[in-house]
């Protein structure tokens, strides 16, 4: 039997444990997978892209479980009423290929996301960081200020998003879920910036945009670029690459998608699980420019996955699904169609070609 997480479970499980608890159990996940980044099999995602957006497939596994995540990316989205993000995974036993979960990844993709940002922060940016600017208030931004704010200990958050309902729907949620935390509406992303400790870019748009420029840095600064993640789609000037230490999940895969395709292939850039690990220094001095040019990597969903299957069984969420046959001869797959079997034996109507 199959394990299946819908969204409601998903969020069922959040409730269960609280999101502070959930966005650290999350991080640890996390950080433990990438500090044993040698043991998994790692590949660059396969994307469809499309006028209106992207398409991806992200698969990973290590020697006990595989796992993919299926997710798109479509800026023009929430004007027809649908997320800019979608995304579903499962997780599969490698010694047998059998799939153990098909879990809903939308929810999921923004708390791994924010867990993610939160982790890399954490050795990037300097330790008495309290402000964060947040430029672009759509799905991923609670989560973002929720870790940064539990996880980090961020007390301000710096908003602004050209969209005002957005960054009013922000201000809510966070008011209600972080009545301490701060939240202040900004007129510009400049304005946001202003003496930020942590600046965390999180637009959708489908083009080379400069949300963060070189003149809107200042020493010490750690930037968290979530939203350029695609071929032809970044949000900073390649100046502020330039200017900062930068730091990246899987590089063969940020390289093509994240902030670093703006830069020649020679572009120094250093794996985050290298800094973990303690191989690589993370930030080293006061005045460094950290950025953490984030793009996803299946490794995190991976994380999610598997921390969100235990949940379900501690908690008795889910539905067990008959994804595929449980067989008492293995070899017969053809008597599970039972009567239909014998019927399809028997002469048929015809059906017409058309
Ligand atoms: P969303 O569409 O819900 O929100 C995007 C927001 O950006 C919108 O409110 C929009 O008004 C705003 N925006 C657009 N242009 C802007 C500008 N110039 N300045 C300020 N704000 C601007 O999308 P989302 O689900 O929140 O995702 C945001 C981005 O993050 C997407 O590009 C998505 O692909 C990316 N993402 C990355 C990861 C990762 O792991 N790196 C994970 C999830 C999503």
């Amino acid at each position: 039997m199959t394990l299946l997480l819908t969204t409601t479970d998903v969020a069922a499980i959040v409730a269960a444990y609280g999101l502070p608890k959930l966005l650290a159990r999350l991080a640890d996940a996390i950080e433990s997978d990438f500090c044993r980044w040698p043991e998994f099999d790692k590949m660059v995602r396969v994307a469809s892209h499309s006028k209106a957006g992207v398409i991806e497939l992200m698969p990973v596994a290590d020697r006990r479980h595989y796992a993919f995540k299926y997710v798109n990316g479509h800026p023009g989205n929430p004007a027809r009423g649908l997320p800019t993000v979608l995304a579903f995974g499962a997780l599969a036993d490698v010694a047998t290929g059998a799939p153990l979960l098909i879990c809903e990844l939308t929810l999921a993709t923004a708390l791994r996301t924010a867990a993610t940002s939160a982790l890399a922060a954490r050795v990037l940016a300097r330790p008495d960081a309290r402000s964060m600017a947040l430029i672009g208030n759509g799905a991923q931004s609670e989560f973002q200020a929720l870790a940064f704010h539990h996880l980090l200990g961020i007390a301000e958050i710096r908003a602004y998003d050209p969209d005002r309902k957005a960054t009013a729907r922000l201000r809510a949620h966070l008011r209600a879920a972080a009545p301490s935390l701060v939240v202040r509406e900004c007129a510009s992303a400049a304005e946001a910036s202003r003496s930020a400790d942590i600046v965390t870019t999180l637009t959708a748009d489908k083009r080379n945009a400069v949300i963060v420029s070189g003149s809107m840095l200042e020493p010490g600064m750690h930037l968290n670029a979530v939203g350029g993640d695609c071929p032809g789609k970044t949000e900073l000037e390649p100046a502020v690459l330039a200017a900062a230490r930068v730091f990246v999940e899987y590089e063969p895969q940020t390289r093509i998608e994240g902030e670093l395709q703006q830069m020649p292939s020679g572009f120094n850039a250093t794996e985050l699980w290298r800094v973990l690990t303690h191989i690589a220094p993370g930030r080293e001095r006061r005045d460094d420019i950290t950025l953490f040019d984030s793009v996803g990597f299946a490794l995190e969903d991976f994380a999610a996955l598997r921390l969100l299957a235990s949940a379900a069984q501690e908690l008795g969420c889910g539905r067990e699904l008959d994804l595929v046959p449980a067989l008492d001869d293995p070899k017969d797959l053809f008597g599970l169609l039972g009567s239909a079997g014998v019927r399809a034996q028997m002469p048929q109507t015809e059906i017409p070609c058309k």
